[in-house]
């Protein structure tokens, strides 16, 4: 009989256990991408995630066409698909790998599906363990990241991958998929993605080309290097962990033997990944972890709303010109560097005082690598109504953390290019710099670069006033 092998958010045939299974069960193997209604949890998939799917979908077809099987799409519930698809292939099991965010969906999916006679049969391999697996000694859940790490690395190291297949075999026939071009996946004019194929290539073979140049040249470099948004350090694996194109296992395999690099940056590196794992941990503690404060007292919050400054903030325009770089990378690339990511959600929280699920929500429309863990856990991070929070008093200044992790200025004149010909005195302060430089640079201010939008010192004392207020 054949199985039916119901791919999400794994798109990948290396590492992937849910295909392992289906192809021991003996038989051809059909397997299906569907495209439901809504996400629950989160919402629809965002507009740069859809981009990328689309990509990603083609490039899994094409593996699985070299491999003799191929890849089918179907639009609607994923119940009454998975069911019709049983009944036209004559399958009774699903295979899939679980994606932790949907855990009660699933679980709905799955008694549906029992009551059709169809069984479904789930996996482990998005994250490195599985969530709720680590716990105290008590048997609770984390809430502080240092003590999940430490327990994670006891526990030992995650599975080992198991290679891709050779040949996946396929039924005689298969049912009709739909046009991936009818899923409107894709933006419409104006094209605001034609720039992302400047830094990604969606798919398994995208994946590990950069997991290919991150072991061979920069991870010797990791622990300095990955706060710089200027160097080119960290993996930029994110999207393709997001799309499951690549398993931290294989990840966290691939860097065991490196050996021109120092054990502790692989480490670094490795306590990264971790943090992705701690952040679904979190999510399976708090499902609705991107629109409930994790501190209940950040509900009392008085957050100020001015939809002007929120779009500026969106566009770029807010005159620091690091936070203009960083959302103007998120325009560019649908992605952005994580200390800018920091930087840029301190300025809405804590500068403009915008509740932090308001950049949650732009951000998971803006990233490719939009994730419901890790978006969610890193804005409550830096709101500081997080589990493992920086304090809410911790507020960034972002002409220092421009003039620190941005020292010559580099990252702000790639993103920034009304700025690019000024020098890096100024780079991070231009209202500062006299006409003379302005003029020099072609900067007009306030005409073509903004002054500062709102002044730092002010706006750091209204936010602590805001915050003893809920203290
Ligand atoms: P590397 O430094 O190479 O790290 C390797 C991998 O570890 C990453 O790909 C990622 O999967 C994981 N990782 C690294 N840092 C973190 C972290 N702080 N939390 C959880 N996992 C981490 N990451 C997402 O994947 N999706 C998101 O939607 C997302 N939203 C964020 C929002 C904010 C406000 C902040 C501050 C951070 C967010 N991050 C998110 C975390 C981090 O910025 C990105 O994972 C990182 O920038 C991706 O680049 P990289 O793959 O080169 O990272």
């Amino acid at each position: 009989r054949p199985a039916i092998l119901w791919f999400r958010k794994d798109l990948r045939i290396d590492d992937n256990a849910a295909l392992q299974a289906a192809l021991e069960a003996g038989g051809p193997v059909v397997p299906i991408y569907i495209r439901e209604p809504a996400h629950v949890n989160v919402g629809p998939l965002g507009a740069a995630q859809s981009w990328w799917l689309h990509h990603s979908l083609i490039s899994l077809r094409t593996s699985l066409k070299s491999l003799g099987g191929d890849l089918l799409l179907h639009a609607g519930p994923a119940e009454d698909v998975l069911l019709e698809l049983a009944r036209q292939t004559g399958a009774t099991t699903v295979f899939v790998n679980r994606a932790y965010e949907r855990n009660d969906l699933d679980r709905e999916i799955a008694v549906a599906l029992k009551a059709g006679g169809i069984a479904i049969q789930a996996f482990h391999g998005q994250l490195l363990h599985e969530p709720g697996s680590i716990r105290t000694g008590s048997g609770s859940a984390f809430k502080v990241f240092t003590p999940f790490w430490n327990a994670m690395q006891k526990r030992g190291e995650p599975h080992e991958p198991v290679p891709a297949p050779r040949a996946i075999p396929s039924p005689a026939s298969l049912p009709k998929s739909d046009n991936l071009e009818d899923w409107d996946l894709l933006p419409k004019a104006p094209n605001w993605a034609a720039t992302f194929c400047e830094l990604w290539t969606p798919g398994e073979a995208g994946a590990h080309a950069k997991l290919e140049e991150f072991t061979g040249r920069e991870l010797h470099d990791y622990k300095r290097g990955r706060d710089f948004p200027a160097e080119t350090v960290t993996s930029l694996l994110s999207a393709h962990l997001t799309h499951g194109e690549i398993s931290p296992a294989r990840l966290w395999h691939a860097t065991r033997d490196l050996p021109q690099t120092a054990s502790t940056e692989i480490m670094h590196f490795r306590r990264e990944l971790a943090w992705r794992d701690f952040c679904y941990s979190l999510l399976r503690e708090l499902p609705a972890l991107h629109e409930e404060n994790w501190d209940s007292k950040f509900d009392r919050f008085p957050w100020q709303y001015d939809e002007a400054d929120f779009a500026s903030w969106t566009k770029g325009e807010t005159g620091y010109p690091i936070v203009d770089a960083g959302m103007r990378q998120l325009w560019r690339h649908g992605f952005m560097h994580n200390r800018v990511r920091m930087i840029t959600a301190s300025f809405l929280i804590k500068d403009l005082m915008i509740d932090w699920r308001k950049g949650e929500r732009w951000f998971r429309d803006t990233l490719v690598d939009a994730d419901p863990a890790n978006n969610s856990a890193n804005w409550q991070w830096v709101a500081g109504s997080g589990a493992d929070a920086s304090p809410f008093f911790r507020i960034f200044n972002p002409f220092l953390q421009g003039e620190k992790f941005d020292p010559y200025g580099d990252y702000v004149r790639a993103h920034v290019p009304e700025l690019a010909k000024l020098g890096r005195k100024y780079i991070h302060r231009p209202f500062e710099a006299p006409e003379s430089v302005l003029q020099e640079a072609g900067i007009e201010l306030g005409k073509n670069y903004p002054r500062p939008m709102i002044d730092h010192g002010f706006a750091r004392d209204r936010a602590l006033t805001a915050y003893r207020s809920i203290r």
